[in-house]
């Protein structure tokens, strides 16, 4: 695949389907930044995958729900790189209830990690892609914010609003050169899917067509390919990486 660009920030990079988007973009030759809230030895592991295989990677630490970390992250990438030509909002937590037992403190806790962070990082990366009037950007949604799911009430809202955020974006970007994309994966065996129980996974694996949970990798391609050259005139997109499961 064809990059214009020459560096991507991908959030929550250090496992699951982050650290494989990080692997897929330093394959095409990108420096990575790995992105990590607590897990900087597996961070650490990532970049040592993708040095191993000739790629250029460097690690950071932030929280990407406290803004002036996220300010600061941005700027130390533009400092070190001269800018920043691609954004992966994938950094997501879950934290199910039912809503009869959900808290506001539970329901904030996740928008403030998935949808208040992603608007934090496209707006970093608007002002500064703005200069270089090129980049791209995309956001790492879930089925969950197209269809629902209960038990996710905070889940599928936070997933939903940056669906709906991720077009004003596109609009706002777009006469910058800056596109912005959304990608919904369905069930992936991550960490994130580990915790189900076998009985859980078996009954959403019957509401697959495809018949299996995705891998990361194939959430991976899919994004590398709404950054690249190849998707140069889609922006405000929801793709669906889903294997049939909502369509
Ligand atoms: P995961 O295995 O649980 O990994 C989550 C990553 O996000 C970790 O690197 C974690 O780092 C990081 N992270 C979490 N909170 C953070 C914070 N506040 N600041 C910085 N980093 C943070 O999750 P995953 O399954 O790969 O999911 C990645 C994304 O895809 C999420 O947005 C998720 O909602 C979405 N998604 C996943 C699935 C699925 O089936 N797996 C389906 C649809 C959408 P630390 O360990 O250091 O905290």
């Amino acid at each position: 695949m064809k990059f214009s660009g020459k560096n991507v920030l991908i959030t929550g990079s250090s496992r699951g389907i982050g650290a494989e988007i990080a692997k897929v973009m330093a394959s095409y030759g990108l420096k990575v930044w790995i992105n990590y809230r607590n897990g900087e030895a597996e961070a650490l592991n990532v970049k040592k995958a993708i040095e191993e295989l000739g790629g250029v990677a460097d690690v950071l630490g932030f929280d990407v729900s406290e803004e002036s970390a996220f300010v600061d992250a941005i700027k130390k990438i533009v400092e070190a790189d001269g800018g920043l030509s691609y954004l992966v909002n994938n950094a997501g937590i879950t934290n199910d209830k039912l809503a009869l037992r959900m808290s506001v403190d539970d329901f904030m806790s996740v928008i403030e990690a998935n949808l208040k962070s992603a608007f934090m990082g496209c707006r970093e990366a608007l002002k500064t892609m703005s200069k270089a009037r090129f980049g791209s950007v995309v956001n790492v949604a879930s089925i969950v914010g197209e269809s629902g799911n209960a038990g996710q009430t905070n889940y599928a809202a936070s997933k939903g609003g940056m669906i709906a955020m991720n077009k004003s974006f596109a609009l706002e970007g777009a006469s910058r050169g800056i596109r912005f994309n959304t990608i919904t994966p369905g069930f992936i065996a991550t960490e994130m899917t580990e915790v189900l129980k076998e009985e859980v996974k078996a009954a959403f694996v019957s509401k697959i067509p495809l018949s299996r949970f995705g891998e990361a990798k194939e959430v991976a391609d899919a994004v590398a390919f709404l950054l690249s050259d190849h998707a140069s005139y889609i922006t405000g997109e929801t793709l669906k990486v889903n294997g049939g499961m909502y369509l």
